[in-house]
């Protein structure tokens, strides 16, 4: 697979330049170069790709799940076969490192492709038997065109999440990928291409989130939005597609607790507290960012965290041996700064990181940040309340559990949180009292693809994964027959 210097938009089985001709740099945010442009696509191609969706519905709706099954896994194949390919696109265009994208990133992608692909095989639905009046079954249909859009921390990952179940239902879709992250979405529309899925069924429109974003949720031929990113997107998302009753699908931010009690299993508290924290340089919507440790293990726990972090190799993404690459923009970097700034003023005092890692050579103008520890700060301060979506934690002690569960859910999010205790009943009562939509127990990122996925309070709306995803994407409809 080749990386064009100038991306294009996929829209009715073509590549297509944007109608206005006109272009957006794309960042390099491990060298702060610019490397290629894309489409600033705007209403006009979205228009076009809406029609090329609703042209391409009647026969993908109809064409039975063996077909869709089958085009579906050939995409899966040609994106694993080109797996080191994807990955470096992925690690080029976010500044996570190469092993990240591929184990991750990419791994995960042709995993949700084949997963949807195989899981409409068996997808089912309800009858209801009124004795000796009437039987109900319930008719599930593809909803017709979607839009689905999705943000940079995870591109393709997340992109494909959304794609895959909505063609695997039937439907027709429309997706952007975030403008700083289009190129593995670039690759998957030559993927769809070489496995021949017929064209209109998938179009992929790269620009602005204001431009053509806004656009795919405006337009009246879209019937439903699945969405991944920013509360504030999030909100925006939900009051524009209100006016037309479009169905909604909303995964959003997350200020995550991971709660640590002292009857822990240690070295696979601290093991996983590193990635937790710090994996995908802290741009996980899931990372664990408040870390609540109980008293007595706090000091002990402390020495250790900052000593393990402070050994994570940060650079070069493509050296097999960085575990922190780069943010994926300078705007990023500097919000992520400004929230240090915060958490100083609010009375933190940073144990470790803090500030930008200086690299030498070639990745001079890179945007890479230290991992950054922060202690002392109230749980109910700014910095312990937004979304920093970087790498930053705080770290707090507690006393008892009610103490911690005030605490871990004071925040408006409620995406994910993770306890760490071999008491089982213990474990049982926080899952039970936490408001996250996900509970970790011992554990961190274990996904299994058919558990319902998505957050509580402003993190969401909604629930991707297994049949969750299915019935999303489809309109249930009651048949009544009369005996
Ligand atoms: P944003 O909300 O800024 O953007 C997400 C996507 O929406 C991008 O493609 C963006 O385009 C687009 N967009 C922006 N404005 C609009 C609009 N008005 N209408 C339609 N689309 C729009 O999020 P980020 O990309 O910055 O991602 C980070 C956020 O995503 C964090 O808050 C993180 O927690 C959340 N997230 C949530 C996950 C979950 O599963 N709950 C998983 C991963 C991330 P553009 O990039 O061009 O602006």
């Amino acid at each position: 697979m080749k990386f064009d210097k100038e991306i294009r938009n996929y829209i009715y089985g073509e590549l297509v330049p944007p109608i206005s001709g006109n272009y957006i740099d794309n960042y390099n945010p491990a060298l702060g170069t610019v490397y290629s442009q894309i489409p600033d696509s705007d209403e006009k191609d979205v228009h076009r790709a809406v029609k090329a969706a609703s042209r391409a519905l009647p026969a993908w709706s109809r064409c039975g799940v063996n077909k869709r099954f089958r085009i579906l896994t050939r995409i899966a194949d040609i994106i694993e076969q080109n797996l080191d390919e994807f990955a470096k696109a992925e690690a080029i265009d976010t500044g996570k490192p190469f092993s990240v994208a591929k184990a991750i990133d990419i791994t995960r992608a042709h995993s949700n492709i084949r997963f949807f692909a195989t899981s409409i095989l068996h997808f089912a639905s309800e009858s209801h038997h009124m004795e000796s009046e009437a039987i109900n079954y319930t008719l599930r249909r593809p909803i017709g065109v979607v839009g689905c859009i999705s943000p940079w921390n995870l591109p393709l990952y997340l992109f494909t999440w959304k794609i895959a179940p909505a063609l695997a239902t039937g439907n027709c879709v429309v997706a952007k990928p975030s403008e700083m992250t289009p190129m593995t979405a670039y690759l998957l529309s030559k993927a769809c291409i070489e496995a021949g899925l017929p064209p209109g069924v998938l179009n992929i429109v790269h620009g602005l989130g204001h431009k053509a974003g806004q656009a795919i949720v405006e337009h009246v031929g879209t019937k439903a939005i699945s969405f991944t990113g920013g509360t504030e997107t999030g909100k925006k998302i939900a009051l524009t597609a209100a006016t037309s009753f479009k169905k909604l699908s909303l995964e959003l931010g997350g200020k995550n607790p991971n709660i640590i009690f002292g009857d822990c299993d240690f070295e696979k508290m601290m093991e996983t507290t590193v990635k937790s924290s710090f994996n995908n340089q802290g741009q996980i919507c899931l990372c664990g960012s408040r870390i609540f440790v109980e008293r007595h293990l706090y000091e002990v726990f402390k020495t250790e965290f900052v000593e393990r972090v402070r050994k994570l190799k940060i650079g070069d993404p493509f050296n097999a041996k960085t575990k922190q690459g780069a943010v994926v923009s300078k705007a990023h970097m500097d919000k992520v700064l400004s929230y240090v700034e915060l958490a100083k003023s609010e009375g933190g005092t940073v144990l470790n990181g803090g500030e930008p890692a200086r690299l030498r050579g070639k990745f001079k103008e890179g945007y890479f940040l230290k991992p950054t520890i922060i202690e002392g700060l109230p749980y109910d301060c700014r910095t312990n309340q937004e979304e920093i979506f970087g790498p930053v934690v705080t770290i707090m002690p507690f006393d008892t559990e009610e103490e911690v569960l005030l605490y871990a859910n004071s925040t408006s999010f409620g995406l994910s949180a993770t306890v760490w205790t071999e008491n089982i009943s213990r474990a049982q009562r926080m899952a039970d009292q936490l408001d996250a939509g996900i509970v970790w127990i011992n554990t961190w990122m274990t996904r299994d693809l058919r558990t319902p996925f998505g957050g509580m309070k402003n993190s969401g709306l909604g629930r991707e994964g297994g049949l969750e995803a299915l019935r999303f994407f489809t309109e249930p409809k009651n048949v009544c027959i009369k005996f």
